[in-house]
């Protein structure tokens, strides 16, 4: 890993949007706020940016990236989409929603995108700086978490930096993202079904969730902050740094008042203050397994997963 680039930070107005869609048209790596995470962005249509993805974040390439459109026609370009398929994005589109769907071919897709498989994950994100990125480019932009593969996502541009930094172009600074963990992924398949292949902010409980690994990046350790993690701890040790909820205090709590919507949006934030921190452990709470927190506690079980 060679940390040969004076990363930019860049100022979530009109020139500095401007001057991220200048780096992605030549092919460059920006790393843009959006209603989840911080997004890595690349050109989805260049093989060699796509490439350089998964050379900054050290991901493996069997792992394929989610594209970000800027509308329902984009997306149609890019794959078939069923009526349910077409029905979910005009419910929940722009939003937390990512659909794997089948592919359409000869879109112009780079091949690493979808790691050679014949669906493609498309999402139209809800931030007002990834969307207005989106209208300047003639392209679509696959973006996954802007990290080192397998560390803390990022919900802030200094963590982008923590990890990222001399790896990319550029990093847009658009302040904190509000829903705070990874969208829902769903599967919508040719023969109708419909699967949940990764919780998120969008809660569609009664759709099956998955228990196929067909979603690759959803396997064991992942979002690990380097040191053990240990989840529904109710009395915390004197080694630990200690992640509080509701009635249970911390080093840093998710939420005062036991509201799981706030605990998603600072989620990263507290494993992120967890990492730094001189303390040997990260202890958490216990989240109840409703709603947002379906989410959160899938992203912790992954923190806590023993590195593969
Ligand atoms: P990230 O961009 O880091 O949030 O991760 C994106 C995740 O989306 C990947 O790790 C996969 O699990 C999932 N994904 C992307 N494309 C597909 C696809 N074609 N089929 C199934 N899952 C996908
Ligand atoms: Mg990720």
């Amino acid at each position: 890993m060679s940390r040969k680039y004076a990363t930019e930070t860049l100022r979530a107005d009109a020139e500095g949007i401007a001057r991220a869609a200048a780096i992605l048209r030549a092919g460059g790596l920006v790393a843009v706020p959006t209603e989840t995470v911080y997004g890595l962005a690349a050109r989805a249509d260049s093989d060699v940016a796509v490439a350089r993805i998964y050379e900054a974040k050290g991901r493996p390439s069997f792992n394929p990236l989610i594209v970000h459109v800027r509308s329902l026609d984009q997306a149609r370009v890019l794959a078939e989409l069923s009526p349910q398929a077409a029905k979910l994005a005009e419910e929940h589109w722009p939003g937390p929603l990512t659909l794997v769907l089948k592919r359409r071919t000869g879109a112009g897709l780079a091949g690493a995108v979808t790691a050679g498989l014949d669906t493609v994950a498309l999402r139209m994100p809800d931030h007002p700086v990834m969307r207005a990125l989106l209208e300047m480019v003639d392209f679509p932009l696959a973006a996954p978490s802007a990290n080192r593969s397998g560390f803390i996502s990022p919900t802030t541009a200094a963590h982008v930096l923590t990890s990222l930094d001399g790896l990319i172009d550029a990093v847009i600074d658009g302040g904190a993202c509000v829903a705070g963990v990874e969208s829902t992924i769903v599967a919508v398949r040719t023969d109708g079904s419909i699967e949940v292949l990764r919780p998120g902010p969008i809660d569609l409980g009664q759709l099956s969730r998955s228990t196929s690994i067909e979603a690759p990046g959803q396997l064991a350790s992942h979002y690990a902050p380097g040191k053990p993690v240990r989840l529904n701890v109710t009395e915390v040790a004197p080694d630990d740094f200690s992640i509080g909820f509701g009635a249970y205090g911390g080093d840093c709590t998710l939420s005062e008042t036991g509201d799981l919507a706030e605990a998603a949006a600072r989620l990263y934030a507290c494993l992120h203050e967890g990492a730094r921190s001189p303390k040997r452990c990260i202890a958490v709470a216990p989240i109840p397994e409703i709603g947002m927190g379906v989410a959160i506690n899938d992203r912790l079980r992954r923190a806590a997963a023993p590195p593969d």
